[in-house]
């Protein structure tokens, strides 16, 4: 049974909001979760289907030096395994000119994929912390910081809270959550102008009974300066028992349909690997423009990666009684996971320290 005012509310059960409510867990403070979807994970979706390798539609890959997430991994028990990359990759010029092989260097700094998908890093977090201390379905829409705590509207319930902290982008921050009294008008300009990280990009996967692209010489690495596929890697489950091809796809492409952007893909890979690409057993997309809960409609017009890991977004508001800790905020690895998970435990150090008086 959560108290009437409760010490934390996260808005957002990403992997920051998630993370923060974990690193909360055993201090004494009573945390709460508001989540606007009907799901769990936000930037992060594996989507699994029995048989099929999980196929990431968000985050998939980290590096070594992503040294706070491989923490929260091992903490978890959860392993990861190298990307495979092959010894080529196969390259496409231009539109005109056939796709070539070019042989690729060693890779010095390896990415590794998470075994199972990055959801169960999610599904994790969410089973330590409590099923019960997240709300989906629960867009907060309005924050005001009265006198009692910080009133947090949705559209079905009112929530009071001693420390609200917020774990959305902040360019859908501030143009989607009405809060009482404003950010500082420099804050909100900046808001506005800091792009969301990926927020505009097309993921596709594709499954297959075998993988035909590592044959002699080819991968499933696949560069493209002519699209609509601009990169591709091999997507095999961890066990290599399960196979996939998964990339990206130019954002452009983002007024198609979805059957029309697929013939788009495989008419570009046909060219490229041949007839086997047509073989596949299925294909997904996610074009994460259309996400509102992950940009506004009016985020396209924003440079890629401005203003991420501002300053201003590790200050404190309203005398500390509200934060913010998205991945847009980390001083370092801004956008990636490791960012998110940087910006959860800064906040967690900063409210099991707070002492200072609120008024
Ligand atoms: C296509 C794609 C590929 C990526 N690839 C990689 C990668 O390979 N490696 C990597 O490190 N990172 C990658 N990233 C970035 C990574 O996904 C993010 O850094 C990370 O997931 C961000 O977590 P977060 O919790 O900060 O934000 P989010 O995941 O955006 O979480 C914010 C949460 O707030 C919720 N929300 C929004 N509005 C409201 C509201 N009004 N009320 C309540 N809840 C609300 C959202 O639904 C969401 O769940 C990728 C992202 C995308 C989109």
């Amino acid at each position: 049974m959560l108290p009437s005012r409760i010490d934390v509310i996260i808005v957002g059960a990403g992997l920051s909001g998630l993370t923060l409510a974990y690193r909360l867990r055993n201090s004494g403070k009573s945390v709460l979760i508001l989540e606007a979807r009907e799901r769990l994970g936000g930037r992060i979706e594996t989507l699994y289907t029995p048989g099929t390798a999980p196929l990431e539609m968000g985050a998939t890959w980290l590096g070594r030096k992503h040294t706070a997430l491989w923490k929260l991994l091992k903490e978890n028990g959860l392993e990861v395994f190298p990307q495979r990359q092959g010894e080529y990759a196969v390259y496409e010029a231009d539109a005109r000119r056939p796709a070539q092989f070019v042989r690729l260097p060693p890779n010095p700094e390896p990415s590794y994929r998470i075994r199972g998908g990055s959801s169960v890093l999610i599904e994790s977090l969410a089973e330590a912390v409590g099923h019960d201390r997240i709300r989906l379905n629960q867009a907060v829409r309005r924050l005001t910081n009265t006198s009692e705590g910080v009133a947090i509207t949705t559209d079905a319930r009112s929530y009071l809270a001693e420390t609200a902290v917020l774990t959305l982008p902040p360019e859908l921050l501030v143009r989607t959550l009405d809060i009482d009294p404003p950010l500082p008008e420099d804050v909100g300009q900046l808001a506005v102008r800091t792009d969301t990280w990926m927020g505009q990009s097309i993921k596709f996967a594709l499954t297959y009974p075998r993988p035909f692209w590592r044959e002699e010489g080819s991968s499933g690495t696949f560069f493209s300066n002519a699209g609509p596929v601009v990169e591709m890697y091999d997507h095999a489950d961890a066990s290599d028992e399960h196979y996939a091809l998964k990339g990206f796809v130019d954002p452009e492409l983002y007024a198609l349909s979805g059957s029309a952007r697929q013939e788009a893909v495989l008419k570009q890979l046909e060219k490229a690997y041949g007839a086997s690409v047509r073989n596949f057993t299925s294909y997904v997309d996610r074009t994460w423009r259309g996400e509102k809960n992950t940009s506004s409609p009016l985020a396209d017009r924003l440079v890629p990666h401005q203003n991420q890991g501002h300053p201003a977004y590790r200050l404190p508001y309203w005398n500390g009684r509200l934060l913010m800790a998205g991945t847009e905020t980390a001083a370092e690895f801004a956008g990636y996971m490791e960012g998110a998970v940087r910006g959860a435990e800064r906040v967690a150090r900063y409210i099991r320290s707070a002492s200072s008086p609120r008024t």
